[in-house]
């Protein structure tokens, strides 16, 4: 062995070791690493983000729209059946699993773990609003199907535009007459700051033993160990130095930029998968005349060939205690998987194993793309027109355009048609467990807390149905999503107590 060589190896940097990695300082990490030093506050834990500071990608306040999805006003949660009914199964799925993160967020307030809720979630109610004869149909059947369950009991609908000017001033007023129109609402919808939630969600476990967060640090591979430990190759502060760290499992919270590093990690499971990054805008308006007019989330239907996510909502905003009104999105197309990214990444994302599937995907939705064509050529005057069905009195100088996150859809392989586009979430895990990421955008960071739980499931088996971590577990939840859903008594008395820990008192309907 020559000397150089010792040399050599003294000057690289010792491989540190953690039993958690997380990659990105979003939401999801933030949520899953609380998670996780619950269940077992010995562990090792650290996350690791690319960028200075937390929550700057898809968790930031403005690059998002701040919905606590609880399918209170989502028309694209409760699709039509065949037969004319209501499908609501998806609507109660999102539903109770927003109450799960209701139930983690009042734990962690009840243990002092982060601050006043007032900080990140903000009431506000929720309404869906439809224009023509077909839909106020369509949402008279739904506000039906849904009021008789338990989970939105408190739904209230009304074709009144007396009514509807009451509860949304701005909707009605300047709207031509003769039109039919429908609304519904629900006192108890919310505004969720998601990056200061995860700024706290931080600080709590920056202040726990063997936990933290290291910022400027990119993760550039990931290679499973003939041990079955991940050994992670970080660039750190900008390729100044690089880095080592050892775990035995990883997680990729790392938003858009999940799938590259999924694809690193080589692992089978991730085969065939491929992304389709959108783009978004919003219109903004902080005139505080026009804000205290406008005390809601209203959502309509997207029009034909838009993607579910993008229905077009007009929206209080609170941010930092301020009050915004936001109306959006407009879609838009990009190569970059993330608002940061480099305009290559789709490019270097392809593989021969998601090729077919993007093919397959690109023959099978030329209505998309042809919307999304639509979207990028459309001038700030039509901008203003679309938010005109919402708000007719509209005008151009009170609204300005805001960049959205980046949201990359999921492409995967399909039997029949070799391959589909999915605009959900999806959890990839490897098969022993030690790896896992998740992909997609929505419903996203409202369902973080069951999102998690479910690849906590699935990447520690025995340990979740452990005494311990069960026990654990029934302190933090006093009752699962499962549970909520079959049973109205116990949702009532779950929201109880989340609705006063949370300060989520009803609103008075008139502003
Ligand atoms: C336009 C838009 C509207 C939305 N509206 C809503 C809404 O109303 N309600 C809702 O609940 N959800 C909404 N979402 C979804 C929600 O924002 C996301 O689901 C959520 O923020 C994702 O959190 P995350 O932690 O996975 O990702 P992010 O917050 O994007 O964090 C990922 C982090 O990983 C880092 N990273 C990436 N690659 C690397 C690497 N190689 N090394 C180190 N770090 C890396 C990034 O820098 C980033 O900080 C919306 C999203 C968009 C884009």
């Amino acid at each position: 062995m020559s000397v150089s060589g010792d040399i050599e190896r003294m000057n690289q940097p010792a491989t540190e070791t953690a039993d958690v990695v997380l990659i990105g300082a979003g939401v999801m990490s933030a949520t899953l690493a609380v998670l996780l030093k619950e269940l077992d506050p010995e562990a090792k834990v650290e996350i690791v983000e690319q960028l200075d500071g937390a929550a700057s990608e898809s968790s930031f306040a403005w690059n998002n729209a701040g919905t606590g999805h609880a399918a209170l006003c989502e028309l694209n949660y409760t699709p039509r059946n065949k037969d004319g009914s209501i499908s609501i199964e998806k609507a109660v799925r999102i539903n109770t699993s927003f109450e799960e993160s209701k139930q983690f967020w009042s734990y962690l307030i009840e243990q002092g773990a982060i601050e006043s809720a007032r900080r990140f979630l903000n009431p506000v109610p929720h309404m869906s609003f439809v224009r023509g004869a077909k839909d106020v149909e369509f949402l008279r059947k739904r506000f039906e199907t849904m009021s008789a369950h338990p989970c939105f009991a408190d739904m209230r609908y009304s074709e009144s535009p007396e009514q509807i000017g009451e509860w949304a001033p701005l909707l009605m007023r300047g709207r031509k007459d003769g039109e039919p129109i429908a609304a519904t609402r629900v006192d108890q919808g919310t505004d969720v700051d998601f990056g200061a939630l995860t700024r706290q969600l931080l600080r709590h476990l920056g202040s726990l033993g063997g936990a933290r967060v290291s910022y400027k640090q990119r993760v550039v591979s990931l290679e499973r160990e003939a041990s079955g430990d991940w050994l992670i190759e970080l660039d750190v502060d900008h390729g100044k130095r690089s880095r080592q760290l050892r775990a035995r499992f990883v997680f990729v919270g790392a938003g858009g930029g999940a799938l590259p590093l999924l694809q690193k990690s080589g692992i089978p499971e991730a085969q065939g998968y491929a992304g389709f990054p959108v783009s978004g805008q919003w219109l903004r308006c902080d005139d505080p005349q026009l804000v205290a007019q406008h005390k809601a989330k209203v959502y309509s239907q997207a029009s034909v060939g838009a993607p579910p996510m993008s229905v077009p909502h007009l929206d209080t905003r609170v941010v930092d205690g301020r009050s915004s009104l936001l109306f959006g999105p407009f879609a838009g197309f990009t190569t970059k998987f993330l608002k940061t990214g480099s305009p290559l990444d789709l490019p270097l994302s392809v593989r021969p194993d998601n090729l077919r599937p993007m093919l397959s995907v690109a023959r099978d939705n030329f209505s998309l793309v042809k919307y999304l064509v639509g979207q990028v050529l459309q001038t700030p005057k039509q901008r203003i027109e679309a938010l005109r069905d919402f708000f007719p009195e509209a005008r151009e100088e009170d609204w300005r355009l805001e960049i959205a996150g980046q949201r990359v859809q999921i492409i995967k392989r399909d039997a029949k048609r070799g391959g589909k586009l999915e605009f959900g979430t999806e959890l990839v895990t490897a098969a022993d467990g030690s790896l896992a990421a998740l992909l997609g955008a929505s419903p996203g960071a409202s369902t973080a807390v069951s999102t998690m739980l479910q690849l906590i499931e699935r990447c520690f088996p025995e340990r979740y149905q452990s005494e311990a971590w069960q026990a654990r577990l029934g302190a933090i939840f006093t009752a699962r999503a499962g549970q909520l859903a079959q049973d109205g008594k116990r949702l009532a008395e779950v929201r109880e107590r989340t609705h006063r820990v949370l300060e989520l008192a009803p609103q008075p309907a008139q502003v």
